[in-house]
C-alpha cells in the first residue's frame, strides 16, 4: 500500500468536540497505518469567525489525544497570495464573473418572499443586474463574489471526471448541483472550495478523509482540481458523530467540548471509546 498523505482542517471558531476529534483520528490512523504523513491544517480562511484561543485549543486537543502531526502547520491566512492566483486563473479561463447580488437579493429575485433558491438554479447571476447597475456598485466599492460559470466550466474541463472513495468507489462529477458557485466571496476575497483545492495541492495530500456531509462538494473540488491543473486525491467520506438522539454534533449547537469533558474527567481512552469504530479499507486498496 502507498504511505498516505492526510489531513485534519479544523476551522478555529469554537472549540473542538468528538465529531472533530473522530475526523482527526481517521486522518492520523491512515497515515500512520500507512507509513504516511498527518499535516494539521487550521482552516482560518473566514477571519472574521477564527479565534487564536482555539487555535490553541486545537493544539491541546489533539496532543492530550495523542495525535501527532507531522512538520509545521499550515495557516490558510498566510495563503491567500496562492488563493489570488488561482482565481486569477479562472479569471483568465474566462471561468468566473463578478457577481455583484447580495443573498437577499438574489433570494427576492429566484424565489418567492423569505424563499431561498435551490443552489443549482442559481446561474448567470451577472444577467440579473443591469450593466450599468453593477457598474456602479464597482465603482462605489462594493466588493463582488467571484462565480464560476458551471456550463462553460464543465465544457472545458476534461469530460468525464470522477473521483474515487475508498468505502464507496467511483463517482462521476455533478458539480452542477451547485450552480454557478461562489469560487471567491466578496468579503474575503476566496471561498471554502477554491482554498481546500490550493490546500490540498500545497499540502501534497494523497487522501482527504472528511466527513460524509462534505460528500457532494468533492464534485466541485474535482472539477476545480481539473480547471486548475492540480493533482486529485482520493476521499475517504466517513460517517459523522451523533448525539444520544442521533443528532449530528454541530458547535452552532453548543456540542459537548473536548475541554469539558477533560475538565469533567474523562480519560482519552474513555472519550475514544465512544467514537464510532475507524473504517476499514476494502482489500484491493491494501495491496
Ligand atoms: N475546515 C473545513 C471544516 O472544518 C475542512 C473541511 C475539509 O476537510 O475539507 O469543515
Amino acid at each position: 500500500m502507498a504511505p498516505f498523505h492526510t489531513r485534519f482542517a479544523p476551522s478555529p471558531t469554537g472549540p473542538l468536540h468528538r465529531g472533530h476529534i473522530y475526523a482527526a483520528q481517521v486522518a492520523h490512523h491512515f497515515a500512520r497505518y500507512s507509513g504516511g504523513k498527518f499535516t494539521l491544517r487550521i482552516d482560518d480562511i473566514d477571519h472574521t469567525r477564527c479565534r487564536d484561543q482555539f487555535v490553541n485549543g486545537i493544539y491541546d486537543d489533539l496532543r492530550w489525544l495523542g495525535l501527532t502531526w507531522d512538520g509545521s502547520v499550515p495557516f490558510q491566512t498566510k495563503r491567500l497570495a496562492a488563493y489570488q492566483a488561482a482565481l486569477k486563473t479562472l479569471q483568465k479561463l474566462d471561468l468566473v464573473y463578478p457577481c455583484f447580488l447580495s443573498r437577499k437579493e438574489l433570494a427576492d429575485i429566484l424565489t418567492a418572499p423569505h424563499g431561498h433558491p435551490a443552489p443549482a438554479s442559481i446561474r448567470d447571476t451577472d444577467k440579473l443586474l443591469p450593466h450599468n447597475e453593477q457598474q456602479r456598485r464597482a465603482a462605489t466599492g462594493t466588493a463582488a463574489a467571484w462565480r464560476l460559470r458551471m456550463d462553460k466550466a464543465q465544457q472545458s474541463a476534461a469530460t468525464r471526471l470522477s473521483w474515487h472513495d475508498y468505502l464507496t468507489g467511483s463517482h462521476r462529477i455533478t458539480p452542477e448541483i451547485f450552480g454557478d458557485a461562489v469560487i471567491a466571496r466578496g468579503d474575503i476575497g476566496v471561498s471554502y472550495h477554491l482554498a481546500v483545492v490550493v490546500d490540498d495541492a500545497l499540502d501534497h495530500i494523497s487522501l482527504v478523509t472528511r466527513g460524509i456531509d462534505l460528500a457532494p462538494s468533492t464534485h466541485l473540488h474535482r472539477l476545480l482540481q481539473a480547471l486548475l491543473g492540480l493533482p486529485a486525491p482520493d476521499y475517504l467520506h466517513h460517517e459523522l458523530v451523533c448525539d444520544a438522539a442521533g443528532k449530528r454534533l454541530a458547535k452552532r449547537d453548543d456540542a459537548e467540548s473536548i475541554a469539558q469533558l477533560r475538565d469533567k474527567g474523562l480519560d482519552q481512552n474513555d472519550l475514544l471509546a465512544t467514537l464510532p469504530a475507524l473504517p476499514a479499507l476494502p482489500r484491493s486498496a491494501l495491496s
